[in-house]
This record gives C-alpha cells, sequence and structure tokens, in this order.
C-alpha cells in the first residue's frame, strides 16, 4: 500500500502517527540484529519503516534484501531510498524493478551525495544529475505504482548554507522552488533532513505552503545518542544547533548516560512543540537504535511499551530463507 493513502487516512481520523528509519548494517549479523530489533519495534505500530540506500550504491543489494524482508516478513509498510550517485539509469530500473516485483510500493527518491573523494555532485555517464530527474523517471516508466518520497531542507541543502545571508537566503527559496518541481513532477510526501530548532521547520512548512506546496512533510527528528554520533552528524549536514543544546551537550560530552538521557528529553520537547504547531507525525532517524526513539514515542503518549504484545517467535527468517 502507499504511505500517502496512509497518511491520509490518518489525517481523516485525526490521528498522530510515527515513522522508524533505518540504514543497512555492514554485517549479516548485524542484519539478523537489526531484524531482531524490527520484530519488536513494529509491534509499536509505526505507519512505516524505511530502509537507506548506502552512500554511492555501497549498499544496494543489502538494502534491497533488507527492503523485501520488512515488506513480506516484518509485515510492515516499507519505504526504500533511491540514490543516483554511481548509478547508470539501467541500474535504478533494475533496483526498481526488483522492489516492485516484491511488493514494495514506496520509494524515497535521492540524488545522493557526491562520491568520496568529490566534492560537488556530477551525473555519471547515463545518469541523472538531481532527483527530480529520477522522480520524474519513476513516473514515466512505472505510472502510478510507487508512491514517491522527496527529501525536504528546512535549511537549505548544506551545498545552498553559505555565510552571506542575501545569498543564503536565495539559496533557501531556489530549494524550495526546487522542492515544488519535485513535488509536481510525482513527489507525494516529504521527510525533512534532521535540526534541532523547532522554529526553522515550522518556517520551513509555511514558506512550503506559500509556493503551493500541499503535500505532507514529516520533520526527520535523529535523537541525539553520542556526543561524537551527533557532532558528526551537525558537523556533515551543517545543522544550526541553539546555543543551549549546544552547551548542555558540551557540558556532558563525558557522560554518555547523561547524553542519551538528554537525548530523549530534547526529542520530546521538540515532538511536542511539532505537534502543537499542527505536525501530522514524526519521522524517527533510530539510527538502527531502538530506546532513544521509542522512549521518545512512549514520553508522548504515541506508544505504550507495557501493552504491546511479544512479536511472534515465528515471525522472524533469516535472510534466504525460503517463505
Ligand atoms: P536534490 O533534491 O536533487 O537537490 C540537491 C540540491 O541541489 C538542492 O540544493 C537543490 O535545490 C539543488 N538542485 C538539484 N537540482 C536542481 C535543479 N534542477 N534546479 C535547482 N536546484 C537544483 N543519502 C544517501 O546516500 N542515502 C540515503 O538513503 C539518504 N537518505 C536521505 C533521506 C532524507 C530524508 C534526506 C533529507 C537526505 C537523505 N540522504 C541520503 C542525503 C541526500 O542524498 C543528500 O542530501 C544529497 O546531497 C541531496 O539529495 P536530494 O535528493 O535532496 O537532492
Amino acid at each position: 500500500m502507499k504511505i500517502i493513502d496512509k497518511i491520509n487516512q490518518k489525517l481523516k481520523e485525526g490521528q498522530t502517527f510515527f515513522s522508524f528509519e533505518f540504514f543497512p548494517p555492514r554485517t549479516e549479523e548485524g542484519v539478523e540484529n537489526l531484524f531482531e530489533r524490527l520484530d519488536r519495534m513494529v509491534t509499536h505500530a509505526p505507519i512505516f519503516c524505511d530502509i537507506t540506500w548506502g552512500a554511492g550504491g555501497s549498499t544496494a543489494d543489502v538494502t534491497l534484501d533488507i527492503a523485501t524482508r520488512m515488506q513480506n516478513q516484518v509485515c510492515v509498510e516499507t519505504m526504500m531510498h533511491l540514490t543516483c550517485t554511481n548509478m547508470q539509469v539501467e541500474k535504478l530500473e533494475s533496483a526498481l524493478k526488483e522492489v516492485k516485483k516484491v511488493g514494495v510500493q514506496n520509494i524515497l527518491a535521492l540524488r545522493g551525495d557526491p562520491p568520496k573523494g568529490q566534492e560537488k555532485f556530477e551525473a555519471i555517464e547515463g545518469g541523472f544529475s538531481c532527483a527530480l530527474d529520477l522522480v520524474k523517471y519513476i513516473r514515466k516508466e512505472f505510472g502510478v505504482y510507487f508512491g514517491i518520497c522527496v527529501a525536504g531542507y528546512p535549511e537549505a541543502h548544506p551545498d545552498g548554507i553559505v555565510d552571506d545571508p542575501d545569498q543564503m537566503n536565495k539559496n533557501y527559496w531556489a530549494d524550495i522552488a526546487y522542492l515544488k518541481q519535485k513535488v509536481d513532477a510525482g513527489g507525494e510526501l516529504i521527510i525533512t533532513q534532521l535540526f534541532y530548532d523547532v522554529d526553522l521547520f515550522v518556517k520551513f512548512v509555511a514558506d512550503c505552503r506559500s509556493v503551493g506546496i500541499t503535500v505532507p512533510i514529516l520533520p526527520g527528528i535523529m535523537p541525539i545518542m553520542t556526543y561524537g554520533g551527533f557532532k558528526r552528524m551537525v558537523g556533515f549536514c551543517k545543522t544550526k544547533v541553539p546555543a543551549d543544546i549546544m552547551e548542555t551537550v558540551e557540558a556532558n560530552k563525558d557522560n554518555d548516560e547523561a547524553i542519551k538521557n538528554f537525548g530523549i528529553e530534547l526529542g520530546v520537547k521538540m515532538c511536542r512543540q511539532l505537534l502543537e504547531a499542527g505536525t501530522p507525525g514524526v519521522h524517527m532517524y533510530t539510527l538502527n537504535l531502538e530506546k532513544s526513539a521509542v522512549a521518545i514515542l512512549e514520553r508522548l503518549g504515541l506508544v505504550d511499551t507495557a501493552r504491546v504484545p511479544k512479536p511472534l517467535p515465528w515471525r522472524h527468517v533469516p535472510s534466504g530463507t525460503a517463505r
């Protein structure tokens, strides 16, 4: 089923929803651990789960395998990310055909980052240069089979984040105009880059609405779990971190437990503000971990860990086992 249809149903019923994002682990053991965790996490009834496409297509086979198992064994509505980096059109076509064959009906269509060692994104020969090309291609070649989601950037895409405020403003609005093109070409849902300043997200949604983008916009929430991981991520994405948040993180940099607890507290506070501002649901970047994401949702009253059923023992079927 298309995620957008599930979301529209929730919107009609006035129900808040959430989703979980995972990335493909590097080892087979990691994949099996992920599935054990997924089996537990889906008992909380996320509206969908998604699996990322490794940078530059580095994990294509694992992503495809995980997407297949998520949809058919874990039985959760699944969205697979797909990027254009290092992918000729034939490779994109074959990945899309493969997931279509196994019943995955949702794609997050992305450009991807430039390959390692390359600063600017450049289309490879026979490949696409941006997410818009991919959205158009999916609609042209696969009609309305796939539900298409696209990425949005409340602080502008990192390539457009510059010191000059006038230029920054221009880049921000150019990004929004381009996002509108992605939506007009077939994007039915937007998931945003992580952020830690809720006001920026609220402004971004209002700005998107002002140019006629009407599709749901889900905030990407990345709970702070470790000092190093947080610093790496906000550095890479050029995320603005409000001073009080940065101060607390820095003050607790050597206390893992305190960082994790602060991450949960902050996640709860941000999600509450977002829901109060009218956001219909939240998208949790789980980083393949369970505790922080579930603790945030539990404190928001969106899950009740005391009441969920235990995962069924037969549901976990290792890779390669016939269904
Ligand atoms: P695009 O939408 O193509 O845009 C990138 C930038 O280029 C924007 O600034 C845009 O305005 C500009 N641009 C591009 N084309 C045009 C045009 N024709 N006219 C005007 N401006 C243009 N990366 C992965 O490798 N794997 C993943 O699974 C993954 N998942 C992600 C999920 C989310 C929710 C987000 C927000 C990001 C994810 N990324 C992932 C990172 C993403 O690949 C990078 O941010 C990448 O640099 C841009 O991808 P995009 O799809 O946003 O690109």
